[in-house]
């Protein structure tokens, strides 16, 4: 009968010798591989005292992006939740009041902004499925807690602020080809 795998291997029924039965090579043979780990490169490392450097375009919390000019690019239009697999973002959306035209680059906007960062898998289709440019994801990871209620960031956590020297850089993840994506008005998504 032929084997299902061929990794099977005919078991050896010969007689152990003299240093076989006493162990004691074998033994001093795993100690020296052991002890040649030590003076190998290490693949950890000692966190949180040291930390490993992201990718530029690692998946971590999420930015609500402004414009040059420092008004809010969302206009809740809701994409980025009907995207997201995992049901982690809600809204609520508002009208733009007159002389609020410096805050919100749309005449609507969200005025409540919730993702909920044990929901979330990271996955990114929310920042694809955005036509304004508004959220992106960072190299920032969300910061372990106790309380689940801490997990529910709002846009007090979520949007950029409005100083241009703490501003995020996205320019990693804006790619020319993403960019001409969102462009083409053929994909239904950009259409609103
Ligand atoms: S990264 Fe994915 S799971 Fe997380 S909020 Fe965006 S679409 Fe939802
Ligand atoms: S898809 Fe973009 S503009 Fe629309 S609600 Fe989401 S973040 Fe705001």
């Amino acid at each position: 009968m032929t084997g299902l795998t061929k990794r099977s291997r005919v078991v050896s029924n010969k007689k152990m010798s003299f240093w076989e039965k006493i162990y004691l090579p074998a033994i001093l043979k795993g100690m020296w591989i052991t002890l040649g780990h030590l003076f190998t490169k290490k693949t950890t490392v000692r966190y949180p005292e040291v930390k490993r450097e992201f990718s530029e375009i690692y998946r971590g919390r999420h930015v609500l992006k402004r414009d040059d000019e420092g008004r809010e690019r969302c206009t809740a239009c809701g994409l980025c939740a009907v995207a997201c697999p995992a049901e982690a973002i809600t809204m609520v959306a508002a009208e733009r009041k007159p002389g609020e035209e410096n805050l919100y680059r749309e005449e609507k906007y969200a005025s409540t902004y919730e993702i909920n960062m044990l929901r979330c898998i990271f996955c990114g289709l929310c920042e694809e499925a955005c036509p304004k440019e508004a959220i992106f994801l960072t190299k920032t990871i969300v910061k372990a807690g106790y309380d689940r209620d801490k997990f529910i960031y709002g846009k007090d956590l979520l949007v950029e602020p409005v100083d241009p020297s703490k501003r995020i850089d996205v320019s990693k993840r804006q790619t020319t080809e993403v960019l001409e994506f969102k462009k083409d008005k053929n994909q239904r998504h950009n259409v609103h």
